[in-house]
């Protein structure tokens, strides 16, 4: 009997015609190369950014952050013609240790203050991160909700660098988002440290993110952090841990008893709430929004904004002396040996100090 595949009605052994090789370059891409944008002007800039043009805005942010010398100085031409158009929002600055929940809350803060109209930016400072490795707001998903919201802008931290020079880029950067009718301006920093000193300088409300029963009660009045707050917030009161939430809110307020008033006359009030379930986010706001009429009216509010310009000039100051000191090459090519003789105790701390202050004042001389 003949096998059944030599049957001619055997399709399945059929040839078929095969296609034509694909080409191996995508026909439909046009270019590789990416578009080179076009260099605007100052006036182009500012322009773009009074106008309320996000991608300006962003450009502009990116000058402010960039060390390099050229975009140094369009960025502060930029700054100083933005000055005149800004001022006009409120600041929030918001601290918690990693994993306190600010992104969670940040999410539903930010479109609880969107709800009555107005634009909001989100920015942070992370001296600790750098972009690439993810800084605290480099993954924009963290705040999924603001960050498909038309009337969002969210910027992750400047790239890692001295404390100074990040919340300096920060402090520029609210300017510019003011300058482009950003409202309200949220400030993130993860609570471990003097980052919220920075923080604080640069924003008129303080807002601090506890937990309850982590230990952090005690760290934080340690650290003089629950002083600078003008709001205690705990958050996750959800769930088991409602009943630790509300012993952790009476531990709080019976902490701050031991503060001394602050210059606001105002004291930080101590609230519960819970980012994830949306619970008490109300009342928070109307809580800073009481804080906003209280000190507009016993003129803190002024007050506080004066007092931070000034510590920025000095800031200013100190960051740019400082760098001119560490970056200028003979010094660079003195120090390691100047420690060395300090750690061997061939000099003192104060000869090695005044000796490469004196060479420094020379070379500026020369
Ligand atoms: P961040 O590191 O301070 O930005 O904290 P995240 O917002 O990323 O939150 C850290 C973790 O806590 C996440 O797993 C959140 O889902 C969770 N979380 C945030 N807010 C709440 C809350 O209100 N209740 C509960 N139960 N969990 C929360």
């Amino acid at each position: 009997m003949e096998h059944p595949e030599n049957n001619k009605e055997y399709k399945g052994l059929a040839v078929n015609k095969g296609i034509e090789k694909p080409a191996s370059v995508n026909p439909y891409l046009k270019s590789h190369r990416p578009v080179m944008k076009k260099k605007l002007s100052v006036s182009e800039y500012v322009e773009g950014i009074v106008k309320g043009d996000i991608t300006i805005l962003s450009r502009a942010v990116t000058l402010v952050e960039s060390v390099l010398p050229e975009h140094q100085v369009i960025a502060q031409e930029v700054i100083e013609k933005c000055l005149p158009y800004s001022g006009h929002s409120i600041r929030v600055g918001i601290s918690g240790v990693p994993g306190a929940g600010k992104s969670t809350s940040i999410d539903v803060f930010g479109l609880h203050v969107l709800q009555k109209g107005g634009k909001l930016a989100v920015l942070a400072i992370d001296p600790s991160s750098e972009r690439s490795k993810g800084s605290i707001l480099g993954d924009k998903t963290r705040m999924e909700q603001l960050a498909v919201h038309p009337a969002s802008f969210i910027r992750p931290s400047p790239a890692a660098g001295s404390l100074g020079g990040v919340a300096r880029k920060t402090r520029e950067t609210i300017i510019l988002c003011e300058a482009a009718g950003f409202d309200k301006i949220f400030v993130e920093t993860v609570g471990v440290g003097q980052s919220e000193t920075a923080v604080h300088s640069m924003v008129d409300f303080f807002l601090l993110i506890q937990l309850a029963g982590t230990g952090d009660e005690l760290q934080g009045i340690k650290r003089g952090i629950m002083e600078m707050a003008d709001g205690i917030v705990i958050n996750k009161a959800d769930g088991t841990n409602i009943e630790k939430a509300k012993l952790a809110q009476t531990q709080f307020r019976s902490a701050l008893h031991f503060f001394p008033a602050s210059d606001s006359g105002w004291i930080p009030p101590v609230l519960t709430y819970s980012g994830f379930y949306n619970i008490g986010i109300k009342e928070i706001w109307d809580m800073i929004d009481k804080y906003f009429v209280f000190v507009k009216e016993n003129g803190y509010f002024d007050h506080r904004r004066n007092e931070q310009s000034k510590y920025w000039m000095y800031e200013t100051i100190n960051e740019h002396l400082r760098d001119s000191f560490y970056h200028h090459p003979v010094i660079q090519g003195m120090l390691k040996q100047k420690e060395n003789q300090v750690l061997h105790s061939e000099l003192t701390s104060f000869v090695a100090a005044k000796k490469l202050l004196d060479t420094y004042y020379q070379e500026l001389k020369k």
